[in-house]
């Protein structure tokens, strides 16, 4: 343990982030890395815990508490804080498939679980992952790693996020060839056509994939596998197949209007803005833009916030990010205690840029759209929205949302976003395949396993356990892979 007192000598220290004006001049990201002397004494501040909740993962009050990939942040914390950067890398990498993303993406659940949390603020632990693995390219111990022996074994990967990247990753590793088949035009699912660039540059999610490919791993993108080829092929051609096509069937509002033009599902906005950025610098006008428009998104959770951040750099004339829900309380209430997932409200980058430009936080809560107003040629050129009263149900203790008779009131709007979450999965890959799914049309598993119904076919990330974080698609691509490897090895 490099300092035992690092906690009490260092107070922490965030990366610092470009004013709102500069960073909303375009779509890079925007935090600065601080100097390793400063980063050694955020390192130093780790507490090393009897019980290190922070690497445990496990659920704590209904949700995961700590890394679920078991990241093992002591130790690294320790080696970064005694500047042994190559052995933190090799530690960090023992767990995590790709630190590349989770330190610019993951929310960051060791923090919420840190110890130096419960009456201090947690250890940096995101930003000392982000130092670790970009001074391992820096310094290129991150280079293309081949396997030395191939085993002969052949498995198709069926998506590119990460839950199917972390699969190939580790099955390539053990010898196997593997095919990964994409539908989009690029590789990385919602790493590159959801999480928005100024988040995570689609740079460094094609950096990996150079490295992936260096060390055998084959990606073919523009296949829609059920579509251009068939499940049956892919089953006769390959030993294994593994199905990782996420979540991507988004929940729709029905209201009447809604088939006005200038609605659309969030994430078909900000990938229309990602694929323009990447192909044209969005100097084409292919992409669905929110200039000069009054924006309206529904919904308060992170894909709002990204959409109200994107809205922004677009110059949007305003933005309205629509929330049904009461306000979450600015800290944790006696009820959500450490090492709980801190139920609080969370002031995100779009929000703070969107209160800067616009003179106030874009969120309205407890509101929802009750009627969309269009033109005579169909546009939409307005939205009657109305109030909700909370009511908690006695029974449920959940709260129950009614609207409020003669609350409504009505604003101009000309583009407005569906962020209301995702249902599950596209049915007719499940179909192809012939594998079961649960109710909410996840791909079902047999208990504490990745084998779908069908024999020889797997399937992992958000397809089976339903949307949910980056960093729990590593994880399950990772568990699955070992599945895998373990089928066809024994
Ligand atoms: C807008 C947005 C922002 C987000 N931001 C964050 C964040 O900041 N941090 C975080 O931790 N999580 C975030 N998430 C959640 C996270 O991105 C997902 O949980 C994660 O990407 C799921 O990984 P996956 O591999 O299971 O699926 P996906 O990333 O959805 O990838 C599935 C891939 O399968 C492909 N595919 C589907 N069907 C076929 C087919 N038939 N043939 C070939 N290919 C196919 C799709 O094109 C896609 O590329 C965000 C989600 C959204 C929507």
């Amino acid at each position: 343990m490099g300092n035992p007192n690092g906690f009490m000598e260092y107070e922490r220290q965030d990366n610092p982030a470009y004013s709102v004006k500069e960073r909303i001049k375009n779509y890079n990201e925007f935090h600065e890395p601080l100097s390793e002397d400063a980063r050694l004494h955020q390192a130093e501040r780790c507490m090393h815990c009897g019980v290190p909740f922070c690497q445990a993962g496990v659920p704590v009050g209904g949700m995961t508490s700590g890394c679920p990939l078991n990241n093992l942040v002591p130790e690294w914390n320790d080696l970064v804080s005694r500047k042994a950067w190559k052995q933190a890398y090799d530690r960090l990498k023992l767990t995590n498939s790709f630190p590349e993303f989770t330190s610019r993406v993951c929310p960051a659940l060791c923090e919420k679980a840190c110890t130096c949390g419960v009456f201090d603020e947690p250890v940096t632990t995101r930003a000392n992952e982000y130092d670790i693995i970009e001074t391992a390219y820096a310094e290129g111990w991150a280079k293309p790693q081949p396997p030395a022996v191939r085993t002969g074994k052949t498995v198709a990967i069926v998506g590119s996020g990460p839950s199917g990247l972390a699969a190939a990753d580790q099955l390539n590793r053990r010898g196997h060839s593997v095919t990964v088949y994409e539908r989009s035009d690029r590789v990385g699912g919602l790493l590159m056509y959801g999480i928005p660039n100024m988040k995570l540059e689609k740079r460094f999610v094609e950096r990996k994939i150079e490295v992936m490919k260096a060390e055998g791993v084959v990606v073919k993108t523009g296949v829609n596998v059920g579509k251009d080829i068939s499940a049956k092929e892919l089953i006769e051609q390959y030993d294994r197949v593994i199905l990782c096509c996420g979540a991507s069937q988004p929940r729709d509002i029905k209201v009447p209007g809604r088939e006005a033009q200038g609605v659309y599902f969030a994430v078909d906005f900000l990938k229309s803005t990602t694929k323009a950025l990447l192909d044209n610098g969005l100097r084409d006008g292919t992409f669905i833009s929110a200039k000069d428009k009054n924006v309206i998104i529904i919904g308060g959770g992170d894909t709002g916030n990204d959409c109200v951040g994107t809205c922004v750099r677009h110059g949007a004339k305003s933005v309205i990010q629509l929330e049904m829900m009461p306000k979450a309380p600015d800290t944790r209430v006696a009820d959500n205690p450490w090492p709980e997932w801190p139920r609080v409200c969370k002031t995100d980058y779009g929000q703070e840029e969107a209160a800067s430009v616009y003179g106030g936080d874009p969120r309205v809560y407890q509101t929802t759209v009750k009627e969309l107003i269009a033109d005579d040629s169909g546009k939409l050129i307005g939205a009657v929205l109305i109030r909700l009263n909370a009511e908690k149900d006695d029974k449920t203790g959940r709260l129950r949302m009614t609207p409020i008779e003669g609350s409504e009131y009505t604003v101009d709007v000309e583009l407005l976003l569906i962020a209301a979450g995702f249902l599950g999965s596209e049915s007719y890959v499940a179909e192809a395949f012939g594998v079961e799914r649960d109710g909410r049309t996840n791909v079902l598993t047999a208990y504490g396993t990745h084998q779908t119904s069908v024999d020889r076919v797997f399937a992992a990330g958000d397809m089976r356990r339903g949307q949910s974080l980056v960093v729990w698609a590593i994880r399950e691509g990772r568990d699955c892979a070992r599945e895998v490897d373990e089928s066809l090895m024994g």
